[in-house]
């Protein structure tokens, strides 16, 4: 992903010139606009809704994931089936691999505990291997995708990149970014792909999402980039209803804003699942903006949205450094995420 915050600088700059504020309070402005995505907008946000399942146990864990407090996930009972203990260990195990950029010998281990995890939990998978042109040279990449039929056509797209950020001076294992949400969609995929819905649900791990070099147009997204072509390709791409992308969902203090790009009905649908669970005061409505692998979607006209938690003043300080490590990682805020998930997918199959 890459970022749209410093915009907003921009944007506080203009408006303390226009409202002729001196210099001083045009930079307490600024620090203001950037803290925003961090802290939460406003107290009644802070106090959770009411839950669908057990609002006490869930506000619980709630609080408990942005307190990051006791390491224990909550019971599966109380998130819908999804066991954040058993999130934390397909984190573990990413991370005991090392780093796993693509092309890299640690991603092909990736790829194969991938795939073997799919096969145990029965899901049907495709494996679309595909040579990417970078600045570094050619590199051999391979997308995975996890096929759950339904009684129509259309397509409930989920999905994820695995790879992590190729870095030569530091040691970068990915906990939060990426192994956090690979984690998560492997633990859905352990629940739904027994489950038949009305529409099909199709999982996609992506390699490749990560820049070589520089994130752009062309050294970024390598994974979905060829997914959503391939899928143009065959006409699938027009069977999509709902794309959701998962990035960086693991973190201690876990809160997701709105990612402005994103299809507005779908983050409206996924942020009103959140809080109907008692989590508003993890999705919470101010907005940020992430470049990430939903793009290669909403270019070819698939509602998508990212949920990432990018917030690198408040959560995830450790973005893209040798500090995204197993310690920073909340089985908590794993469940959470899951469980929003499989509630928007089921909201989604009954529309
Ligand atoms: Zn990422």
């Amino acid at each position: 992903m890459d970022l749209r915050a410093d915009l907003r600088c921009s944007l506080g700059m203009w408006v303390a010139a226009a409202w002729k504020l001196s210099a001083h309070a045009a930079l307490f402005l600024c620090a203001g606009l950037f803290s925003l995505t961090g802290c939460k907008a406003n107290s009644d946000q802070m106090n959770g809704g009411a839950a669908a399942g057990n609002p006490a146990a869930v506000s619980a864990a709630a609080t408990n994931a942005t307190q990051g407090g006791a390491e224990d996930a909550p019971s599966p009972q109380s998130t819908g089936g999804f066991d954040g203990k058993l999130a934390f260990e397909h984190v573990a195990k990413q991370v005991a691999f090392g780093p796993r950029p693509s092309g890299s010998q640690a991603i092909a281990q990736t790829q194969d505990y991938i795939l073997t995890q799919l096969k145990s939990d029965g899901c049907t998978t495709e494996v679309d291997s595909f040579n990417a042109d970078t600045p570094i040279g050619r590199l051999p990449m391979k997308n995975i995708l996890v096929k759950i039929t339904g009684d129509d056509s259309s397509i409930i797209l989920l999905g994820t990149h695995y790879d992590t950020l190729l870095r030569k001076d530091i040691t970068f294992v990915g906990a939060d970014d990426s192994a956090s949400s690979t984690a998560v969609m492997l633990e859905l995929a352990r629940l739904l792909c027994g489950n038949h819905g009305k529409h099909a649900v199709w999982i996609a791990f992506f390699d490749g999402e990560e820049a070589m070099k520089a994130w752009s147009e062309t050294d970024s997204r390598y994974g979905s980039r060829q997914m959503a072509a391939r899928m143009a390709g065959s006409g699938d791409i027009s069977k999509i209803k709902a794309f959701l992308l998962a990035d960086m969902v693991g973190s201690r203090s876990l809160h997701f804003a709105r990612e402005e790009s994103s299809t507005k009905s779908l983050v409206d649908l996924m942020w009103a699942t959140a809080a109907k669970l008692g989590y508003s005061q993890i999705f919470v409505n101010t907005s940020s903006g992430a470049e990430d692998d939903h793009d290669s979607f909403l270019k070819r006209k698939v509602p998508s949205v990212d949920v990432i938690d990018f917030d690198r003043e408040q959560d995830v300080p450790f973005w893209h450094t040798a500090d995204d490590t197993l310690d920073k990682i909340s089985p908590r805020s794993l469940a959470i995420s899951g469980h929003v998930f499989l509630e928007t997918v089921n909201e989604l199959q009954k529309k």
